[in-house]
Order: structure tokens, then C-alpha cells, then sequence
């Protein structure tokens, strides 16, 4: 069993770590905020002073943060993070731009150490269920290396490729998910006005062409899925917030490279004026009440 410096301990991080404890890891913790600190204790992890006191003494470092900003500012400080032991495995699970993944690794590099991007999928339910799927970028022996750890807090593991993979992988796919779920709520919304059931859409379309996820596991209308957030208030689930903030990254990686995502930054308008009215704490999901009621907001 490993000694692990968890930073980060969030909707994400928080159950993350404590998955990690369950699994038998002397878990070293640290966040901003001191009530997500206390929350992490009762679950066995050993609150430290600061994220460098996390990094002591530990075999491997995640962290779980919410922007590259916050990711990058760890990694620059030269008294930070990396003065951890040299063999320590630098894991950063937080969803951030490609580019500072890979400033990350090089950080890491420089300082001795393997570093892995793995951000991941699943939501908070699959955080606390450890069913969380991780997309890993870096080297296939800091992968191997990561790999236990990743199995104990999710339940699907795939290593995408070199620094920066797993960081495009997430914002590819999230940006297909943003798109999709408009298309779905759109095809709902068209269904009411030309009076037909939603059950009757959903009967016909879950298992014809139109078929996703977003449909059928995550349908934006109440009724064909129980658990759906459509059934429970739009309550979150995945915030349209987190879907804005995903499919900005995968704006600005697609004018960074000149990639055509037309329906990509369309997407990202939607849920810009669906956070803007106010609904981003709202599941992504409720971007449907906005498309069907015909308002921008
Ligand atoms: P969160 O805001 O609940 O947690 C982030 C935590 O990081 C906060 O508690 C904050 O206090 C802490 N933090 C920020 N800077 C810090 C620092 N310097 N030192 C210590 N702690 C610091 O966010 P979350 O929902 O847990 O998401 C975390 C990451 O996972 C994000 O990048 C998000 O995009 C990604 N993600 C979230 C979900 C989801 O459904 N919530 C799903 C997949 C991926």
C-alpha cells in the first residue's frame, strides 16, 4: 500500500480520496477550503497544512483542481509540489487545456519525476461509486505505474497516448456529449410541438439510429429514464457550468490547431447563454428547457 498526497478534495477529489483510503492508501490531503478538509478527515485522510506537506513523503501526488491555472500555479512553484521524493508520480486528474498538461509533464520531468494526465469521466455518482473512467497521457511506464491507483477509484482505465492524450481524449468526448445532448433535447422539443409522445420518440429512437447516451441513459426529459437528472429536478449530475467550461477548452484547442468543430462552438454558445440566464449550476441536461421553450436563455 502506497502513501498518496491528494490535492483537491472537491465533489471529485473528495470521494476520489477516499476510495483510495478504502483500498488500504495512507492518504495525505489538502484543500482550500477547510470544511471539504474535515469532510475528507471522516473518511480516513490525514489532513496536512498545505499541498507541499501533501507531496512529502508520498509515493505518488493527484490532484484534482479546477481550472489549468490552479494546476499550473502547483507545478511553477519551485518550493512546491515537485520538491516531493524524486520517485514521486505526478498525477493530475483535473479537466484543463492540453497545453498546460503538458507543461505539467515537463515540469515534472525537469524535476526528476513521471508525470500522467488522467482526467476522467463518471460525474460525482461514479467518483463516489468508484466507477469512474480514466484517460491517461504519458508514458507507458508511468502509466503501468498509475494504473492500480486508477483501478481503485474507477472502473475503466485507457492510456490514450503520450503527455497531453488524456486531456484531448476528455474534451473530444465531452464536446460529442455537449453536441449530442443539444440534438437529443432539440428532437424532443420538435416532438412536442408536432404532437408527438416523448415516450413514442424515446420507444422509436433508443433503439433506431438516432440512438446515444445521451439519450438513452441520460435522457433530458422526465420519464423514459428514471434516473435521469430530467426526473429529479435537473439537479446535478454533470453542471451545464462543467459542460461550458469543456466545451471552451475544446474551442480554444480547435482554434489552436485549426480544427473545424462548427457544431462545437455552437454548442459552446448554447450552454454560454443557458449559464449567462443563470441555469449553471442546473445539469447539463436542463439545456433542454431552454431549447424547448424557444428562448436563448
Ligand atoms: P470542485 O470545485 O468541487 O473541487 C475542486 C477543489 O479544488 C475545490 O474544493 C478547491 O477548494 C480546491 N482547490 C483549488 N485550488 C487549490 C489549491 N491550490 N490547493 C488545494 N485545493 C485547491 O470541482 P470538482 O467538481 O471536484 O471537479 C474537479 C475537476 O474534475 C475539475 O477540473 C472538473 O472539470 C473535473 N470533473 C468534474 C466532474 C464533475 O461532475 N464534478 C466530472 C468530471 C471531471
Amino acid at each position: 500500500m502506497a502513501t498518496i498526497g491528494f490535492i483537491g478534495l472537491g465533489n471529485m477529489g473528495g470521494p476520489m480520496a477516499a476510495n483510495l483510503v478504502r483500498a488500504g492508501h495512507a492518504v495525505r490531503g489538502y484543500d482550500l477550503v477547510a470544511p471539504l478538509c474535515d469532510a475528507a478527515a471522516a473518511h480516513g485522510v490525514t489532513i496536512v497544512a498545505d499541498a507541499v506537506a501533501a507531496a512529502a513523503g508520498s509515493e505518488a501526488v493527484i490532484t484534482m483542481l479546477p481550472s489549468g491555472a490552479a494546476v499550473r500555479a502547483l507545478y511553477d512553484d519551485p518550493a512546491g509540489i515537485l520538491t516531493a521524493q524524486n520517485d514521486c508520480l505526478m498525477i493530475d486528474c483535473s479537466t484543463i487545456d492540453v497545453d498546460t498538461a503538458r507543461y505539467a509533464h515537463a515540469a515534472a520531468e525537469r524535476a526528476g519525476k513521471q508525470a500522467i494526465d488522467a482526467p476522467v469521466s463518471g460525474g460525482v455518482g461514479g467518483a463516489v461509486a468508484a466507477r469512474l473512467t480514466f484517460m491517461a497521457g504519458g508514458t507507458a511506464q508511468a502509466f503501468d505505474r498509475a494504473r492500480p491507483l486508477f483501478e481503485v477509484m474507477g472502473a475503466r482505465v485507457v492510456h490514450c497516448g503520450d503527455a497531453g492524450a488524456g486531456q484531448a481524449a476528455k474534451i473530444c468526448n465531452n464536446m460529442i456529449l455537449g453536441i449530442s445532448m443539444i440534438g437529443v433535447s432539440e428532437a424532443f422539443a420538435l416532438a412536442d410541438r408536432l404532437g408527438l409522445a416523448r415516450q413514442a420518440l424515446f420507444d422509436v429512437a433508443s433503439t433506431s439510429s438516432g440512438q446515444c447516451w445521451s439519450l438513452t441513459s441520460y435522457c433530458p426529459v422526465p420519464g423514459p429514464v428514471p434516473e435521469s437528472p430530467a426526473n429529479h429536478g435537473y439537479a446535478p449530475g454533470f453542471a451545464a457550468a462543467l459542460m461550458l467550461k469543456d466545451l471552451l477548452l475544446s474551442q480554444a484547442a480547435a482554434a489552436q490547431t485549426g480544427a473545424e468543430t462548427e457544431l462545437g462552438a455552437h454548442a459552446a454558445r448554447m450552454y454560454q447563454a443557458f449559464a449567462d440566464a443563470g441555469h449553471g449550476g442546473e445539469d447539463f441536461s436542463a439545456i433542454f428547457r431552454m431549447i424547448a421553450s424557444g428562448h436563448r436563455g
